[in-house]
C-alpha cells in the first residue's frame, strides 16, 4: 500500500476506511452531520483558520510539547535500546484532548454555533471541551451520568469552575451510555444553535477524520522534533489506544516511514470478556454508536461491558482508522495488563520524575517489554497525559511502592 497519498484518499468522502468508518445514524441526525462536514471540509482548509488555530496552540496550549529522552529508565533495561516520550502531558489541561477540543471549538466558532455539546464518561473530555468553551465563549452542555458525578466530584467540580452546566443523566445504568444517549437527543433538537464534539476519533463521519486531522500536529511535531534530536527517525512508534485519538495523532506523522508501529490496548485483570477493554485484539466486526469498526459484543451482539484500569481506555470499539489499519498490517495491536501499567507507572515516575496518566502508562508498559525483544535501536512513546487525576486512586488501591 502506497501511503504518500493516504491522508488524500483516507477516508472516503462518506467516511470509509476500507470497509470500517462510515456514519449510521438517524436520518435527522445525518442533516446536521453533513452540515459539520461541509463546514470542515471548507473552514478548516482555510488559511485563515489554520493561521489561528496555529496560534491558539502556541500561546494558549503551550505548543509544540517536547520530546524528552528517558535515560534512565532506557539504562535500566540495559541492552541499548533507547525510550523516548512525547510529552502532550505538557499540554495545556495534561493531556492531547485539548488538540481536538479547541479544534472542535474553533470551528464552531466559525460556523456561527453558540453552543457545544457532549457527553463525558470519567470527565476528561468534558474539561477538555469546558476549557475549549470558556476560551472561545461559547455555551457549554456536558452529559454525564449520575452515577460518573458521583465518581468524577473533581472533574466535575473542574467543568462548573470553567463555566460548563454538566447536566445529570439518571436514566438506565447512569453511566456513559446513557449520557451519550442523552446528548445525542438534545443535539437532534437543537443543532441549529449548537455543535456536538465526539472525544476520540469515534463516532459517525466526519469525527473519525476530523479529530484525526486535529490531532495530527502531535505526529508531525514529534516527527520534526525526533529527526532533530537524533539525525534519524525512531524505530518503533508506541501508543495506547481507547477510542484511538492520541495513537492516530502520534501514527498518522510515521505512516510513510521504516517505522513499526505499535497500538497497545488495555487487558486489564485478563482474557475473558468483560475483564479487559482489548477491542482490536478481541473483538469482530460491527457498527455501534453510528459507526462500522471492530468492537466487544456480548452473546446478544450488543456492546459488551469491559473493563480498564484506566477509565480513558474502557471503551469496547475503536476507531475506524485503527481497525483498518490493523487488517492492511500497517499497524501492530498489542496489549498491557493492569499489573504491567501500574509497574510501569512507578518505573516513569520513580526513574524519570514523570508521573504519567494511567491511560498512557499502558503505552510505557509495552515500550519497556518491546525494548528487551529489541537488539538494538529506539523507541517513541506519546505520552498522552499527566497521572495528576490518577494520584487519589492509585494510593488508595496500591499505595506507595
Ligand atoms: C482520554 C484519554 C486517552 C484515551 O483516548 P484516546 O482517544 O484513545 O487517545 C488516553 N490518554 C489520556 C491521558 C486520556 O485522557
Amino acid at each position: 500500500m502506497d501511503f504518500d497519498t493516504y491522508f488524500k484518499n483516507y477516508p472516503t468522502k462518506d467516511g470509509f476506511f476500507g470497509r470500517y468508518g462510515g456514519s449510521y445514524i438517524p436520518p435527522e441526525l445525518q442533516a446536521a452531520m453533513d452540515e459539520i462536514t461541509e463546514a470542515y471540509n471548507t473552514i478548516c482548509k482555510s488559511s485563515k483558520f489554520i493561521s489561528e488555530l496555529r496560534r491558539i496552540r502556541k500561546e494558549f496550549q503551550g505548543r509544540p510539547t517536547p520530546i524528552s529522552h528517558l535515560e534512565r529508565l532506557s539504562d535500566s533495561i540495559g541492552n541499548g535500546v533507547q525510550i523516548y516520550v512525547k510529552r502532550e502531558d505538557l499540554n495545556h489541561t495534561g493531556a492531547h484532548k485539548l488538540n481536538h477540543c479547541m479544534g472542535e471549538g474553533l470551528l464552531a466558532k466559525y460556523m456561527g454555533k453558540k453552543k457545544v455539546i457532549a457527553e463525558t464518561g470519567a470527565g476528561q473530555h468534558g474539561v477538555a471541551l469546558a476549557t475549549a468553551a470558556a476560551y472561545f465563549g461559547l455555551e457549554c452542555d456536558i452529559y454525564m451520568g449520575a452515577v460518573d458525578i458521583k465518581k468524577q466530584a473533581p472533574n466535575v467540580a473542574r467543568m462548573k469552575i470553567l463555566g460548563a452546566n454538566v447536566i445529570e443523566v439518571t436514566d438506565g445504568l447512569a453511566t456513559l451510555k446513557e449520557a451519550v444517549d442523552a446528548a445525542f437527543m438534545a443535539y437532534c433538537k437543537e443543532y441549529k444553535d449548537a455543535i456536538y464534539c465526539i472525544g476520540s476519533v469515534v463516532g459517525p463521519h466526519p469525527f473519525p477524520m476530523m479529530v484525526r486531522d486535529f490531532q495530527s500536529v502531535v505526529g508531525i511535531e514529534a516527527r520534526e522534533q525526533f529527526h532533530d534530536m537524533t539525525g534519524e527517525l525512531p524505530d518503533a512508534v508506541v501508543a495506547c489506544v481507547g477510542g484511538g485519538s492520541n495513537a492516530m495523532g502520534i501514527f498518522s506523522g510515521f505512516l510513510n516511514d521504516p517505522v513499526n508501529i505499535y497500538g497497545v490496548e488495555p487487558l486489564g485483570k485478563g482474557t475473558s470478556l468483560g475483564e479487559h477493554a482489548a477491542s482490536i485484539t478481541y473483538g469482530t466486526e460491527g457498527i455501534m454508536h453510528g459507526f462500522n469498526s471492530i468492537m466487544l459484543k456480548d452473546e446478544k451482539g450488543e456492546p459488551a461491558p469491559v473493563y480498564s484500569v484506566a477509565s480513558g481506555l474502557d471503551y469496547p470499539s475503536c476507531g475506524p482508522e485503527h481497525a483498518f489499519l490493523h487488517d492492511i498490517g500497517r499497524i501492530q495491536y498489542e496489549t498491557a495488563t493492569d499489573e504491567e501499567t501500574i509497574d510501569a507507572f512507578f518505573a516513569l515516575s520513580r526513574m524519570e520524575g514523570i508521573i504519567p496518566a494511567i491511560e498512557s502508562s499502558h503505552a510505557v508498559a509495552y515500550a519497556m517489554k518491546l525494548a528487551k525483544q529489541m537488539e538494538k535501536g529506539s523507541i517513541l512513546v506519546n505520552l498522552s497525559g499527566r497521572g495528576d487525576k490518577d494520584m487519589d486512586y492509585i494510593i488508595e488501591k496500591y499505595g506507595i511502592r
